[in-house]
């Protein structure tokens, strides 16, 4: 495909430290040094320092507020009909969830955020959804998703595309509350909170998903396998074409992968751009 940018994406493309080609550059960084596909990199969960200057969007004051932490809970199954729920409900669903253990230490639910919809009830129309992992501290006090430095990142990242977290993308988490002290997901949990992502898709029909970091790929794809071995191609996860990339988080401590990330960009981008 061929891609145009304007000076703002070369600019937030440089703030990443990423080059792309271009007749003055002509070469298209390959990060030094061995690929670590086969390890691949477990990311932290999303950065809790620095939380982003911008206020939440897409979120319902009153379904963040009936969430809250429940010391010894009685754990409770997930609502049914889940898979009939208007986007409100399901938001409401979420902020009363007691299915997992994680209800006991949650400060808020995190829905996710993004395009506003155009009318109560309605899921936002997006093209892309971003599926992270799971809510950092941050996040879980503001009820907001990819906050903080992550979060930062994750938005230049989508600048340098052209798009926003206010405009034509919604982001969301596979884990909807916080796992205490940002420890990984487990199995049980993911499973749990899994019919909740898998309606917010249903309803969202995005034209792709950005799986983001392990956990989100076991999530959408059921998948243990590296990240270096998925991303690089087009998954499909209910007809919508997926693609798998690495963590902000964990591209925050590894640089040098974030040449990979862009390329991962550019495949979705293709997507996105294929005739539906
Ligand atoms: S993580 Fe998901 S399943 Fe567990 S309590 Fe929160 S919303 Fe419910």
């Amino acid at each position: 495909m061929t891609l145009e940018l304007d000076r703002r994406q070369r600019a937030m493309l440089a703030e990443m430290n990423i080059q792309v080609w271009s007749p003055e550059a002509p070469s298209f960084p390959v990060p030094s040094g061995r690929v670590r596909e086969a390890d691949a990199p477990v990311p932290a969960p999303p950065a809790s320092a620095g939380a982003a200057s911008q206020a939440p969007v897409g979120r319902s004051p009153s379904a963040a507020a009936a969430a809250g932490p429940r010391p010894g809970a009685t754990l409770q199954p997930r609502p049914s009909g889940i898979e009939t729920m208007d986007w409100d409900s399901l938001q409401a669903a979420v902020a009363g969830c007691f299915a997992c253990k994680l209800c006991t230490s949650r400060k808020n639910t995190v829905f996710g955020v993004g395009q506003p919809p155009a009318a109560p009830g309605d899921a936002p129309r997006v093209d892309w959804l971003v599926v992270g992992e799971a809510p950092g501290e941050n996040e879980d006090l503001r009820g907001e998703p990819f906050v903080g430095q992550a979060g930062k990142l994750l938005d230049k990242m989508l600048q340098a595309i052209g798009q926003d977290r206010r405009r034509n993308v919604y982001i969301a988490n596979a884990l909807k509350c916080r796992p205490p002290g940002n420890r990984n997901p487990e199995p049980e949990e993911l499973a749990q909170c899994e019919p909740y992502l898998r309606r917010q898709v249903e309803l969202l029909r995005p034209r792709v998903i950005l799986a983001m970091g392990r956990f989100a790929v076991q999530a959408l794809l059921a998948s243990t396998e590296p990240i270096g071995r998925l991303r690089g191609r087009v998954h499909q996860y209910q007809g919508v074409p997926l693609v798998v990339t690495y963590h902000p988080a964990y591209l925050l401590r590894s640089p040098g992968e974030k040449a990979k990330a862009w390329a991962d960009l550019c495949l979705a981008m293709a997507a996105v751009a294929r005739p539906g």
